[in-house]
């Protein structure tokens, strides 16, 4: 299902106003203290938007109409709009969003029994050029903005009923979060606060490439977020064919870097493994994996590939699945294999927007 929407709550293109979600709240409450406002009119205001979910700010009906005046003069709270919507049967929602310079970006909201998962993006594009994925078939243009990784959020919130709250982020839209690590810190220091989306960074997690340094400035973050880490192969071969990035990084000082973040942390790790037909598919990949990942508390996540057009890769046989993950358990791997929920609606990272592009 495609609609194509005109939006009241975004702000034209030329729009010089501040992007109000791009302020920390100790600068807008020193904004409120030069226009002569109290400080708790602060609170009031991000509590209107990040819990009454206000697009703008004549909703804030308890703040004087001077302040609400003087505000929408200053700021706009919604800089992008949604340039298409699309609505699985199980119903994943996925955004392709158009930021106020033009790029576009995807973000997805999941329903699975009681959770309300959101999958963001934390970059337009990407650099990491996964052979695979369609979000760096034409590379990064940019990062995201903490603004714009926020509303995201709150643009996927939107799509929930007021009674139901976001459960769930993952950082595993389009880009690489590592790679825009302080936006990415400083919008989901937001998404934790209780003034904000109230979600508590247990609920959160970072997917990665894989990059030690940035792995390791994370570790002394000391928020214990949890962490994905996109491994898709076995050996450092394979893995520098799929993830280009692991030419120059190889994989042992990923395991390494991971492994610092979990004594750190202290939250099991996640390994991703998308797995390609014919590609890192054998037994003897499992068996190599199942190695690897000996004597590590961690996941292994494996995704069956979703089809990217235009790319030569597939989906491996149920048979091939099957096999690669006996393999996997009889070694003792603690393997999950996930479901590949909205996956009629391009919902694999980029797809939403190649297939505009198309
Ligand atoms: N750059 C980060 C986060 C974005 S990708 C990372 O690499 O982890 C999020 C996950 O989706 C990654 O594991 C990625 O490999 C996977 N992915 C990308 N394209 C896919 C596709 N077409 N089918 C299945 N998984 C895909």
């Amino acid at each position: 299902m495609i609609h194509s929407l005109p939006l009241a709550d975004q702000s034209p293109p030329d729009d010089a106003r501040d992007h109000l979600l791009d302020w920390t709240p100790q600068q807008l409450t020193t904004w409120l203290s030069d226009c002569g406002e109290r400080a708790f009119r602060g609170k009031q205001i991000w509590q209107w938007i990040y819990r009454q979910r206000a697009v703008e700010f004549g909703e804030m009906t308890d703040l004087p109409a001077s302040l609400r005046r003087a505000l929408a003069e200053r700021f706009v709270i919604f800089r992008s709009s949604i340039a298409k919507e699309e609505t699985s049967p199980d119903g994943t929602e996925k955004l392709l969003i158009r930021l106020a310079d033009g790029g576009e970006i995807e973000c997805v909201l999941l329903r699975d029994g009681d959770r309300r998962s959101i999958c963001v993006s934390s970059q337009v594009g990407c650099a990491m050029g996964c052979v695979f994925c369609a979000s760096g078939l034409d590379g990064v243009d940019r990062n995201l903005r903490r603004g714009e990784i926020l509303e995201q959020m709150l643009r996927l919130q939107r799509r929930l009923p007021a009674e139901q709250r976001l459960s769930h982020i993952v950082m595993m839209g389009m880009g690489e979060p590592l790679a825009n690590l302080e936006n990415v810190l400083q919008s989901l220091d937001v998404a934790r606060s209780p003034d904000g989306l109230g979600i508590s960074a247990r609920r959160i997690t970072i997917s990665t490439v894989g990059l030690p340094v940035a792995i390791d400035r994370l570790s002394r973050h000391a928020v214990p977020y949890n962490l994905a880490v996109s491994l898709h192969a076995p050996n450092n071969e394979l893995r520098s064919r799929l993830v280009p990035v692991n030419r120059k990084i190889g994989l042992q000082p990923v395991l390494d870097a991971a492994d610092r973040y979990f004594q750190s942390s202290g939250r099991r790790l996640t390994f991703e493994y998308v797995l390609l037909g014919g590609v890192n598919d054998s037994k003897t990949c499992a068996a190599q994996l199942a190695a690897l990942l000996r004597g590590r508390p961690v996941l292994l996540n494996v995704i069956p590939y979703n089809p990217v057009a235009g790319l030569p890769y597939q989906t491996p046989s149920d048979a091939q699945i099957k096999t690669f993950r006996q393999t996997l358990e009889s070694a003792g791997v603690n393997v999950q294999f996930r479901q590949r929920k909205g996956s009629e609606i391009n919902a694999a990272c980029g797809q939403l927007r190649r297939h505009r592009e198309d």
